[in-house]
Order: C-alpha cells, then sequence, then structure tokens
C-alpha cells in the first residue's frame, strides 16, 4: 500500500469518514505525498493532456486576448500577467512568445507571476520561460496592481464536497474504509433544498473562495481574468469527481495520490463569486467559439502552409482536438471576468 493510502487510512480510523474536500486536498495536495506535489502528469506519457500541450496556437490565442485586455485598460505601464496553476509553463511561454513579437509595450509592461504550490512543476515552469518570474503559493501574495490573469485547468484541481439525496434526505458523500478498501460512504443527514432520490450535488467552496478573492482584486486595481476549464454553464446535480491515470479514468477511491482526482467546474457558482468579490463576469462561452472568435483557423491554415503534409496532418488534428464539439471545443468553457467599468471584452457578451 501508498505511503498516502495508508495515511488516509490512519486518519478514518483515528476520525471517522473523511469528506471528499479533505481526500481531494490529500491526494493532490499532500505536502510529501499529493499527485500534483511529487510529479509532472502532464502529457502523452503522463495521464492527461492540456490544451497549451496539445498545441502553441492555444497559447497565442490566448496572447492575443491578453493583448486586447490591456489596452481595455489603458495600456498601464506596469502589468502584473498572473496565471493560476501553470503545469509545464507552456501557456504563458507561447503567450510570451507572441507578445514579444506582437505586441513589444505589452511584454515590457509585464512581470510573470505564477500561482504554483508543486515543486516539480515549478521548476517546469522555471525551464519553460526563464529567471525572470515570481512564484506564490496564493493569489493573495501577487503584488497588487494592475493585473490579466489566466487559469486554464487550475479551478478543476481545487477541492470539492458532495451532497447525495437518500429517502428523501441530503447526506455528505464521504470517504470511508469498507472491507479493508477505501470506499465512498453518506453521512449523517443535514438541511437541504427539495431534490430527486439519487441526485447528487456539488460545492465547491474552495473555489469560490478563490474566485472571490479575484473578484476582490479586480474591484480593488484594473484587470482582467480568463478562465478555463471543463464543467457547465448551469449550475445543475450530477457527480462528476473524476479520478485519472495513463488517460483512462479510474475509481476516485483507487491508488490516492496517484491519479489526477478533478471535478468539473460549475461555470455558474464561479461567476456568483467572482461577483460576490466586486468583479463584472462576463457569462461563459464555449472553448470552441472562443478560439474560433481568436481565429484559431486563420492561423492554423497559416502554419499549414509552410508545412510538409505530415506535418498539415498533425496540424489538422490538433486544431480538430482543441476546437470540435466531439473533442475539447464543447465540454470546456471560458469564462472572462473584469473590474468594474471595463469594456465587456471580446469575444465575450456577443449573443
Ligand atoms: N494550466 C496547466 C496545468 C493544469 S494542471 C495546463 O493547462 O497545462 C493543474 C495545475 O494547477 C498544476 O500546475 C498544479 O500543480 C496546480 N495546482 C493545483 N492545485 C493548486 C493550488 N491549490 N494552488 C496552486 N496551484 C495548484
Amino acid at each position: 500500500m501508498q505511503p498516502l493510502e495508508r495515511l488516509i487510512r490512519e486518519l478514518i480510523l483515528a476520525e471517522g469518514p473523511m469528506r471528499i474536500d479533505r481526500y481531494m486536498g490529500l491526494c493532490l495536495g499532500h505536502p510529501q505525498y499529493g499527485y500534483y506535489i511529487t510529479r509532472d502528469p502532464l502529457g502523452e506519457k503522463g495521464d492527461f493532456v492540456t490544451a497549451p500541450e496539445v498545441s502553441q496556437v492555444f497559447g497565442e490565442l490566448i496572447g492575443v486576448w491578453a493583448v486586447g485586455a490591456w489596452a481595455a485598460m489603458g495600456q498601464p505601464a506596469a502589468l502584473n500577467l498572473v496565471e493560476l496553476g501553470p503545469g509545464r509553463g507552456t501557456l504563458m511561454a507561447d503567450i510570451l512568445r507572441t507578445v514579444r513579437k506582437a505586441a513589444p509595450a505589452f511584454a515590457a509592461a509585464s512581470s510573470v507571476h505564477f500561482v504554483e504550490t508543486s515543486p516539480a512543476l515549478r521548476a517546469k515552469q522555471r525551464a519553460a520561460v526563464g529567471e525572470g518570474a515570481t512564484w506564490h503559493s496564493r493569489l493573495e501574495e501577487v503584488p497588487e496592481g494592475p493585473m490579466v490573469l489566466v487559469a486554464n485547468e487550475f479551478f478543476d484541481a481545487i477541492p470539492i464536497r458532495q451532497f447525495e439525496r437518500r429517502q428523501a434526505e441530503w447526506r455528505e458523500r464521504v470517504i470511508g474504509v469498507e472491507d479493508d478498501r477505501l470506499a465512498i460512504g453518506l453521512g449523517a443527514p443535514v438541511p437541504g433544498a427539495e431534490g430527486r432520490d439519487g441526485d447528487v450535488v456539488e460545492f465547491a467552496p474552495a473555489r469560490s473562495e478563490i474566485a472571490r478573492g479575484l473578484g476582490e482584486r479586480l474591484s480593488r486595481s484594473p484587470g482582467a481574468a480568463l478562465i478555463i476549464d471543463y464543467g457547465h454553464l448551469v449550475s445543475a446535480p450530477g457527480d462528476t469527481l473524476q479520478a485519472m491515470r495513463g488517460h483512462a479514468f479510474v475509481p476516485v477511491t483507487e491508488n490516492p495520490g496517484d491519479c489526477d482526482l478533478t471535478s468539473h467546474v460549475d461555470f455558474e457558482a464561479l461567476a456568483k463569486a467572482l461577483e460576490a468579490g466586486g468583479a463584472v463576469p462576463h457569462p461563459a462561452i464555449t472553448q470552441r467559439a472562443f478560439l474560433l472568435a481568436m481565429g484559431l483557423e486563420p492561423r492554423f491554415q497559416q502554419l499549414s502552409a509552410r508545412a510538409d503534409s505530415a506535418t498539415q496532418g498533425v496540424l489538422q488534428r490538433q486544431m480538430a482536438r482543441l476546437a470540435d464539439e466531439g473533442q475539447m471545443g464543447k465540454l470546456f468553457k471560458v469564462l472572462a471576468a473584469t473590474s468594474p467599468g471595463l469594456a465587456t471584452p471580446y469575444p465575450f457578451g456577443r449573443s
């Protein structure tokens, strides 16, 4: 048995069944054995592939968006370019390469700030963007001032709580030990709204807390944030907790700390938390709609025009992976939030 599973079992024996948010927090972020702390999980050889790892075009288009957001703020001469959960640093490297070429004044104004808890991934980020960046463990540590912030597949990794409706009562889903294995069980009844038997609802207080803090920051200093993740536009019941290993789904109670453990992001709840902090959220759109509006197709055509035919095939597949509805195009959503008083950033608020 892996040390993290032993530790979780000991905690359960000592304190009783464990809430899902605590389990997720330990699996992903335990200071010694946590999934993100001990490894780089990204890429074809890892457990999952993210959009920046699919194609450089993803980061290029976000770089273009960031320049537009900075222009809408009146081109402040000093800007914090912030990323939450930067993974390998690929997205930021692609943004920086693009803005150095296309918008040198933006590049000159920008200081890069990464919010990252994993030492393993901080090292990758340093290798990708160089020594010029600054690292923080929490958004609160980033200096105040004008800001453009991006977060791709960050919020899905922030722990959630789950409640299940059984015999007309809500009970919290918890992790216990059953037949000498970790298993999901139910806690004591708690008050809650009506629901149907078998419904599972998810709450992400930790996620809302971060979004609220971001909203407060946007209410104090001019800024814009772009949040991209898999999830749903409208809050609805559903069990979306998932574990992934080697690009396949696995049971969430197996091999804790050795699998990516995430849930779908409730963009309605996220927007409400940003608003509660004082920012203006702009209704989320699909990744497909966002990327097409930002010029995905012409950029791929441009790359294709100077590629051999084998590479053209690769480019075609990359574009499809990012934007096709059966791939990342529809499941992934993009939400923008800005300081009050700033114009709605393109391409939001168009429908
Ligand atoms: N944005 C990257 C990586 C996504 S994986 C990409 O698109 O490829 C999730 C990232 O969030 C990892 O870098 C992980 O270490 C980081 N992370 C997870 N929980 C975090 C937390 N509580 N605080 C800061 N970073 C966190």
